[in-house]
């Protein structure tokens, strides 16, 4: 304290009052495992503090946007997205992609702009701080858990895990639950076993491509809470109406389920999502349509189910927390890239009419939606192919090491033209084929990112490529911007 001056004193005051005046956007940008968050909000960031080119980005395309840049985060007890090792990770020869999310991050990007308004102009340049904030799909999905008690969990959890799809990984499970008492006195290691079998059966129903009702979500992402007794707990059989009885086993699973909503989820909840005023939802649509019809049908119920905590009911709990404060959602379909320029619209009507369905199941009510096709990093270049008198529209990119197609197993280090197959003109035609495709009817393989230049010759960071990265951006943030 000592060697701060006043004039120090008077900066800082400035800068806070600055910043309180400062209008801010919290951006919630969320979605499951691998659906592309991390690659997302690096491209993102790197795209506004470079200006990029973002051609439908209306600010950037009125040539409004000043300049971007990164500040301190400001919530001091969330982790800063570590923005630049995951550039250093694309950026790096040869590039990998980073880590992928675990946890929740947050991060602010300031942006200065002109205003369209007289008033603003007239007082000089307009700044909007976004606040990125980046949090696993899998915590969204414990959402529904405040509004249930571990009956309730336990009865839905259970017909789950025994429901055809799942029986089988579900099995150690279902018969370690076959010889346990619920009434047996409580006991730690009986709880662990317990736990673990029900976690290895939600994980590995996880890899199975399973997107939906795979709650708790931090069995599955547990942050900081590995190996915490908050995630010791498992679904039991209860009989109906009675309490289980003092210091059995019953009693110890129904306690923990109580603290792990108190301690776990509701924190989640009051300090994050209650918080957001735009949301996107990554999703993975493309790797569900070619994994068939059990992945489609899972990633619908996972798109109802995750639509009911943005929108919930009029007279619902959740909208009674919620206070209706996100006002527009975007479901964005990642990955685009894997499929030549003719099937980007096709992408996007489908994701379309699976997000109208879900509303229309949903039965909610709220805020907007949209719906897009994107690659937030472009990793593939548009090329053709002959076969015989046939024009084919293939993309050129390096697959990363052991994707095989066609029996020709990559090693990484190699480029290749891939005819990864086109999605079908007419989008309820291709999601019904989706619906019922016992097989993949795409080829695809998965790609390394691109080599990408990090400064230009005159010094200034380089853009990145992508696909609709502009129009998502519009979307989210642009009325903020007028
Ligand atoms: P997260 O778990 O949601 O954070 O997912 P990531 O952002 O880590 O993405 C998971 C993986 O998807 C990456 O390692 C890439 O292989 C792939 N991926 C993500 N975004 C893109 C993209 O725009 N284009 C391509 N080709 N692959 C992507």
């Amino acid at each position: 304290m000592t060697d701060l001056t006043y004039s120090d004193l008077i900066r800082d005051a400035q800068t806070r009052l600055g910043n309180y005046l400062t209008p801010c956007v919290r951006l919630g940008v969320t979605g499951l495992s691998r659906a592309g968050k991390t690659v997302f909000i690096t491209a993102l960031v790197r795209n506004l503090v470079s200006g990029g080119r973002l051609p439908f980005f209306s600010a950037d395309a009125e040539h409004r946007i000043v300049r971007a840049y990164l500040e301190p985060q400001p919530d001091d007890s969330v982790p800063r997205f570590d923005y630049e090792a995951h550039l250093h990770d694309l950026l790096s020869v040869p590039p990998s992609w980073p880590d992928s999310t675990r946890r929740i991050s947050e991060l602010r990007v300031t942006i200065e702009y002109q205003s369209t308004s007289l008033l603003k102009r007239f007082v000089g340049l307009s700044k909007l701080h976004v606040d990125i904030v980046d949090y696993p799909g899998e915590w969204l999905i414990d959402l529904p858990l405040l509004d249930q008690d571990y009956r309730t969990f336990s009865t839905e959890a259970l017909a789950l895990a025994a429901a055809p799809e799942r029986a089988e990984i579900a099995k150690p499970f279902l018969s370690f639950l076959a010889g346990t008492d619920p009434a047996a006195i409580e006991d730690e290691q009986i709880a662990m076993t317990g736990a673990k079998l029900f976690t290895d059966y939600l994980r590995r129903m996880r890899e199975s491509g399973a997107q939906s009702t795979l709650a708790p979500g931090r069995f599955l992402l547990p942050g900081d809470l590995e190996g915490s007794p908050l995630l010791t707990f498992f679904p039991m059989p209860l009989a109906s109406g009675e309490r289980p009885p003092r210091s059995s086993l019953a009693a110890m699973m129904m306690r923990r389920f109580e603290s792990y909503k108190s301690t776990v989820v509701k924190p989640f909840f009051n300090d994050h999502f209650a918080r957001l005023d735009r949301q996107i939802v990554l999703v993975d649509v493309l790797g569900a349509l070619n994994r068939g019809a059990a992945a489609v049908g899972d990633l619908e119920r996972a798109m109802t189910a995750i639509l009911k905590a943005f929108r919930p009911g009029a007279n619902s709990w959740l909208s009674l927390l919620i206070g209706r404060k996100i006002d527009r959602i975007l479901f964005a379909a990642t990955k685009a890239d894997h499929l030549p320029a003719s099937s980007h619209d096709r992408l996007e009507a489908i994701l379309k009419l699976i997000v109208d369905e879900a509303i229309s199941r949903a039965e909610t009510e709220g805020a907007g939606v949209s719906a897009i096709a994107l690659a937030a990093l472009r990793a593939t270049r548009e090329t053709t192919a002959k076969q015989g008198s046939e024009i084919l529209p293939c993309l050129r990119g390096t697959p990363i090491q052991g994707e095989t197609i066609g029996g020709v197993t990559f090693d990484g280090a190699t480029e290749a033209a891939i005819f990864p197959g086109d999605l079908p003109i007419d989008a309820a035609a291709a999601l019904s084929a989706a619906r019922s495709a016992k097989t993949a009817s795409l080829e695809l393989v998965r790609f390394a990112p691109p080599k990408l230049i990090d400064t230009l010759p005159d010094g200034k960071p380089a853009a990145f490529p992508h696909i609709r990265l502009d129009r998502a951006l519009d979307f989210l943030v642009s009325d903020y911007l007028a």
